[in-house]
């Protein structure tokens, strides 16, 4: 079952400016996290192990060498692309430095725009301006804040080292310079229920956010939640409850709002739980299933 017939799905947006697919491939521009060097904070967020998303061979390769060789691993060749900077905080270098990764992605011209991948806390102003450079290009530029809940308790108990109203100060000065953000909100974290999906939820539209990013809490390997979720004091959601609550988030956000991602993936022997996530097809698949029969995208707030 399609998504995109129930969801404005980054997919749906980019047909509606560009003909013909355009596809994110994730990139890695060798950054660190001011969360693990000590600057802000030390041993990075709990849910966090960077390899879950980096793969080794990418470490060694150039920007354009990485494109090229993800670009091979794909079977349609008749598509665009966003370079994705996801891997740690691709804002947290000299801008300088950030120039050169950002321009050698653009030089390719399959690569109609880039998502960049960062924390609240280090969005220096140099930063916004090129980005908005970009976008002044034509090219399709996203801001991806990491905020994954507007609880600051949570927050604290998952270090990510900074509040909610940094998530919100970011947003402002993001908007200042033109450029659209997309926050990412994780379910299921320590000591959250349905009800603080919601209102966080509620929380990053209220700062006009263009996208999100939903996905599950998810424990992989070399986690600090690892060690929680080995020791039995960590539980993840089934994939029923999220489906469930997927949906009615969805289903509780105006329909200009672009979703990135409505659930996680990963493979053992990084991920470790839940088993679902392996397979994103069966979650999705529920997804679109329940919004076809509860009503799609924004049809809770009519
Ligand atoms: S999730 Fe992002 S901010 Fe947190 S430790 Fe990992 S790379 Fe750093």
């Amino acid at each position: 079952m399609q998504l995109d017939l129930y969801v404005n799905t980054l997919g749906r947006h980019i047909k509606q400016h560009f003909s013909g697919r355009v596809r994110k491939l994730s990139v890695d521009g060798d950054f660190t996290c001011p969360n693990r060097d000590g600057s802000i904070g030390k041993g990075g967020c709990t849910f966090c192990n960077v390899d879950a998303f980096v793969k080794p061979q990418q470490q060694m390769m150039s920007i354009g060498e990485q494109l090229d060789a993800r670009k091979a691993e794909l079977k349609h060749k008749d598509i665009r692309y966003l370079a994705y900077f996801q891997a740690y905080t691709s804002t947290y270098a000299e801008v300088e430095y950030l120039r050169g990764m950002y321009q050698q992605a653009l030089a390719d011209e399959s690569v109609v725009g880039l998502c960049i991948g960062t924390r609240p806390d280090c969005v220096p102003e140099a930063v916004l301006e090129m980005l908005a450079e970009y976008q002044a290009q034509g090219k399709e530029v996203w801001l991806e804040l990491g905020v994954q809940t507007a609880h600051d308790e949570t927050l604290k108990k998952i270090n990510r080292g900074h509040d909610f109203a940094a998530f919100r100060k970011a947003v402002a000065r993001a908007h200042q310079y033109g450029l659209k953000v997309c926050a990412h909100l994780i379910l299921g974290l320590p000591g959250e229920e349905p009800e603080h999906y919601m209102q966080s939820l509620e929380a990053v539209l209220a700062e006009d956010i263009a996208g999100i990013k939903l996905h599950p809490l998810h424990v992989v390997e070399g986690s600090t939640m690892a060690k929680a979720w080995r020791a039995g004091r960590l539980d993840t959601m089934s994939q029923q409850h999220y489906v469930e609550q997927a949906v009615n988030l969805i289903r509780h956000t105006p329909e200009h709002v672009v979703y990135h991602r409505v659930s996680a993936h990963a493979r053992p022997p990084v991920l470790l739980a839940p088993n679902w996530c392996q397979n994103k097809w069966l979650a999705l698949t529920d997804i679109a299933k329940k919004l076809a029969f509860d009503g799609p995208q924004g049809s809770a707030l009519s």
